[in-house]
Formats: structure tokens, sequence, C-alpha cells
């Protein structure tokens, strides 16, 4: 495994990283040993960043993960969740419940310490009060030893600048803006690397548009991005590849981003997923997906509040 700094924190992280939402379920009833062996084969294999949330799952995510990190010394993982989002449509970016909520997070998670705690999906609330309420509070939560460094997530690529022109952030969570069908997250690079803040990306496989299985219900992509990704699927299966395998190549390629985090609870999966960052990169290949790409390039869905996007 190879290890990047996440920017300004210093932290040594893995390339590839583990995604938690799976633990919660949210792509399809799971086994829960199963996602502690997945988490586990990550582990052994070098992955040492881990992303959670609350909302995963409604908390069944992180009491899952804390059940399986039990035991790992502290030092091998830098454990990432957030604040914030609560269900579907519940969010409270409010000083008072945020602080609450990393308080909840550490016992669920059965730790003393958050590496790093984020603003969870904050299009969906007033970027004002995430820069005049959210980031101070969880600043003063740093100050007690409970979290380590502060970070913001969200899907539109415009909330970044229109935070961070406006107060300091230790990382960013983008998710599904690098993979094969959309590279947007790259126009953002030079601005991000500017503010020397650490890049997690998310979602190498477009949260499963990138995949023979294809998208769970809720997946917001537009029928023609579905219809697209699943064009390209097809594509691969008859070169005798998965289209899993060579999105993941994709996406570690960009070195820009510190670590990108993939989330499966099957543990033949994340093996998997390792294993592709040694194969060989099928420039060919990947060139010609990306020509079956090519309708639906880079073409995207709305989130939040319409003034956020
Ligand atoms: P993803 O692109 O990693 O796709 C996950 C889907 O792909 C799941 O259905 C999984 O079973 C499947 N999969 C994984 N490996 C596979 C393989 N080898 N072959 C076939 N299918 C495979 O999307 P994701 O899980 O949404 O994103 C990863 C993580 O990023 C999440 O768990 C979460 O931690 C983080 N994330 C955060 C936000 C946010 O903060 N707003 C949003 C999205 C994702």
């Amino acid at each position: 495994m190879e290890y990047r700094k996440l920017g300004k924190t210093g932290l040594d992280v893995s390339i590839l990283s583990f995604g938690a939402s799976s633990l919660g379920g949210v792509f399809r009833p799971i086994d829960e040993n199963e996602g502690i062996r997945a988490l586990h084969v990550a582990l052994d294999l070098g992955v040492n960043l881990i992303d959670c949330s609350p909302f995963y799952g409604i908390t069944t995510a992180e009491t899952v993960l804390g059940k399986a990190l039990r035991g790992v010394p502290r030092d091998k993982y830098v454990l990432a969740t957030k604040v914030g989002r609560y269900g579907e449509e519940e969010f409270d970016f409010s000083a008072q419940r945020v602080t609450r909520s990393v308080d909840e997070s550490l016992g669920r998670l059965g730790i003393e310490r958050i590496d790093i705690i984020q603003c969870h999906d904050i299009e969906y609330g007033s970027l004002d009060q995430i820069v005049n309420e959210t980031i101070p509070a969880l600043r003063r939560v740093q100050e007690t030893g409970k979290a380590s460094f502060v970070g913001i997530t969200g899907f539109p690529l415009a909330i970044y600048p229109a935070i961070m022109d406006r107060i300091e952030v230790d990382t960013i969570l983008s998710y599904a803006h690098y993979s094969l069908n959309d590279t947007t997250l790259a126009g953002l690079i030079p601005y991000l690397r500017e503010k020397d803040v650490g890049i997690i990306g998310a979602s190498p496989l477009s949260m499963g548009l990138l995949t023979n299985r294809g998208t769970p219900d809720w997946h917001p992509a537009t029928d023609e991005i579905k219809a697209g990704c699943a064009a390209a699927a097809a594509f691969c299966r008859e070169q005798g590849v998965d289209i899993a395998q060579l999105a993941v190549q994709f996406s570690l390629r960009n070195r820009d981003i510190h670590s990108t985090l993939i989330g499966t609870a099957n543990p033949d999966n994340m093996r998997r997923n390792i294993e592709w960052l040694d194969a060989p990169y099928d420039e060919a290949l990947i060139e010609a997906v990306l020509e079956v790409l090519a309708p639906i390039r880079d073409k995207t869905w709305q989130t939040g509040r319409p003034e956020n996007n």
C-alpha cells in the first residue's frame, strides 16, 4: 500500500481507504460479520483511513464499525466521521447538536478521539451557518482533544470555495466527481492545493454506477447517466473485464487526490479492490471505455439547496 500526506493535517493515509457506509447496509442488507471481515481485510492489506457518519444506516454503521475496531490498536487507523446529517431529510448544523453528536459518535465507536470530524453534506444547510456556527463549534471540540482535524463534505463542487474563501478547514471530502464518468473535481485541484487541505475523494464506482450490479433505488443520477454507465459496464463485460477494476484504477491514477474511499461490506471485493492497485493499467481499454461514456461524461445531478449548487 502506498501512503500520502493528507494536506496540512500531516497524517499519512493510504491511497485507497475504507468507506464504512457499507457497514450501515446502505447499498443492501448486510451480514454484520462479513462487513467486519471486509474492514479487517482492508486493515491487514494496509488501508488506514476509515470514513463513517451517524447518517449511515442511521447510526448502524458507526455501531458496527465500533465493534469491528475493538482490539485494533488506535495508531493503526485514522478515523473520520461526520456531524450534521441524521436522516434522508434530517439536518442540524447547530453548534449544540454537532457538539453532542461528537460525543454520541465517540460512544458508538468506542474511542476517545476522532481524527477528522466533518460537516456532512453541507449543501443541504445554510453555508453561513457552517461558517459562523458549525466550524467554530468543531474547533472548540478540537481544543478538548475529542477531534484532531475539521473537514467538510458534500456533492456540489461550488460549496468548497464558498466555505474556504471565508474560513479555514483541514480536509474536504468530494464524492463521485473523480471517476470514469465524471472528473470535474480535477478543475478544483489548483484551488485546493493552494489551501493545502487534505483531499479525500470518494466513490470511484460512482456509488454503484460503475459496477455490474448497478445502482440502489436511492441513487440520484438521472436515467440518462445510469443508462450510459450501464452501457459502459456491458462493454467491459464483452471485453472480459469488470468495469469496477478499470474504475478503481482510473480514480487512483490521480495523485493529487490524497486518498480515495471505496465502500464494500464484502471481504472478497475489498481484497480485489486493493489488488487492482497493482494490476497492469490498460490505457487503451480505459480510453475505449471513456469513449463509450462520452455522451454522459461530466453530466451530473443537483443535491441540497439550489443556491448551493
Ligand atoms: P463506491 O463508489 O465506493 O461504490 C460502492 C458500491 O460499489 C457498493 O454497492 C459496493 O458493494 C460496490 N463495490 C465495491 N467494491 C466492488 C467491487 N470490487 N466489485 C463490485 N462492486 C463493488 O461508493 P460509496 O460506497 O458511496 O463511497 C465510498 C465511501 O465514501 C462511503 O462509504 C463513504 O464513506 C464516503 N462517501 C461520503 C459521502 C459524503 O460525505 N457525502 C458521499 C459518498 C461517499
